[in-house]
């Protein structure tokens, strides 16, 4: 196989966790990845109000991938202004890469059931694969009638040599954390070691991220 391989896994990253770490080593080892780059959104369109900065976010996720194999921040969002858009994500790669390379978009099953609410998702397989896992007691099953026409015409076992087009799942094990559940452990002035990276944790204490007025989103 010649054609490069790229996976892209975005999120707020607020904190980024093991959970993160796991889906993107799965997919790497799954799917033949060459590298999976974590693109930190900017000025998240989903989640409301975000509770550390762009720029400490996109720290916390360069300290974490500091030494990882494979695994490396982009920082495109973080830095845009405006609404952070996937398929505007995509298409930018698309333009700097050329068509050559597959491009994987990484999802966790929460992120499947909510893609129908995504901006031009219907574009999205023009530009990159998509590859989905199971997250923890999220199903599989279950998917709202236009991701599962998606799955009918585009799903395959592996992942095809092409640029782009396919919808493929992939196996992990299971990791039970989320970063909700996280900010709230901060609250509380608990120290999450084993879900968070050391060098991550010594931010977050530092900044004085995640406190009790600051761990809840609005
Ligand atoms: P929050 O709790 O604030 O919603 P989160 O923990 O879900 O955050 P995100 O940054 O929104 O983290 O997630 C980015 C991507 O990582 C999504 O595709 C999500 O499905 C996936 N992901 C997050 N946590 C896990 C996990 N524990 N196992 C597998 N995938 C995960």
């Amino acid at each position: 196989m010649t054609r490069k391989r790229i996976g892209i896994l975005g999120g707020t990253f607020d904190p980024i966790h093991v959970g993160h770490l796991a889906l993107a080593r799965a997919a790497r080892d799954a799917l033949a990845l060459d590298e999976v780059r974590f693109v930190p959104t900017g000025q998240s369109w989903q989640k409301g109000q975000v509770v550390a900065g762009a720029a400490q976010r996109l720290e916390m996720v360069r300290l974490t991938l500091a030494g990882e194999p494979g695994l490396v921040v982009d920082a495109r969002e973080a830095q845009r202004d405006g609404p952070s858009y996937t398929v505007d994500t995509l298409a930018e790669l698309r333009r700097e890469l050329g068509p050559e390379p597959a491009l994987v978009l990484l999802l966790g099953s929460d992120q499947l059931h909510n893609l129908p609410t995504w901006h031009r998702w219907q574009e999205l397989l023009g530009l990159a694969h998509l590859a989905c896992t199971q997250r923890e007691r999220v199903s599989l099953a279950n998917l709202p009638a236009p991701i599962e026409a998606l799955l009918q015409a585009h799903g395959r076992q592996t992942l095809p040599d092409a640029a782009a087009g396919a919808v493929v799942l992939f196996s992990m094990p299971p990791v039970p954390v989320s970063a909700t559940a996280l900010r709230a452990q901060l609250a509380r002035g608990e120290r999450p070691s084993g879900l968070v990276a050391p060098a991550v944790l010594d931010y977050i204490e530092f900044n004085q991220l995640y406190g009790p007025t600051q761990a809840r989103r609005t």
